[in-house]
């Protein structure tokens, strides 16, 4: 039986997303990326430091009557490079995939640099090259190697 089934039967959705495999302590950053603070009514179950026979310990974030914008994916997979997205739809997982780390990120992290034409209030989307240890914004090479999430546009 592998992790994942174990978890869908302890938990079951019916329609929505199971963010499986997420890096242990990163459940809150996922949250982040995807904009949920508790404000919205959206029902989301978070496990966390759960065990794993592939990761030892994982998080899991399960989140109801929500699919995942490619966008969101993209920043997912710099945080938890583990993390399996499973699509539910009345309560079946009819969709598995694991996250794959993007050549670049479009539209969802913001720039740090004020001075970036991104955030000068022109209609223009930001957009960072995904190095080896962080992202590079294609519009002034600022590099952001840590806390991603702490950048994040919502
Ligand atoms: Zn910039």
């Amino acid at each position: 039986m592998t992790d994942t089934d174990t978890e869908l039967r302890v938990n079951k959705i019916r329609s929505g997303t199971v963010i499986d495999h997420v890096t242990a302590g990163e459940a809150l950053h996922v949250l982040a990326i995807l904009g949920i603070d508790g404000t919205g009514g959206e029902t989301v179950s978070l496990g966390m430091n759960v065990p794993s026979k592939r990761l030892g310990k994982k998080d899991v974030v399960k989140v109801e009557s929500r699919e995942l914008s490619q966008g969101e994916l993209d920043v997912l997979s710099l945080i938890a490079p583990d993390a399996t997205i499973n699509i539910i739809r009345e309560y079946e997982v009819v969709e598995k995939n694991r996250v794959t780390r993007p050549a670049e990120v479009v539209g969802i992290l913001q720039c740090p640099n004020r001075e970036c034409i991104t955030n000068a209030g022109e209609p223009v989307d930001t957009d960072f090259s995904v190095l080896d240890d962080g992202v590079r914004c294609e519009y002034c090479e600022t590099i952001i190697r840590d806390d991603l999430t702490a950048h994040i546009d919502v």
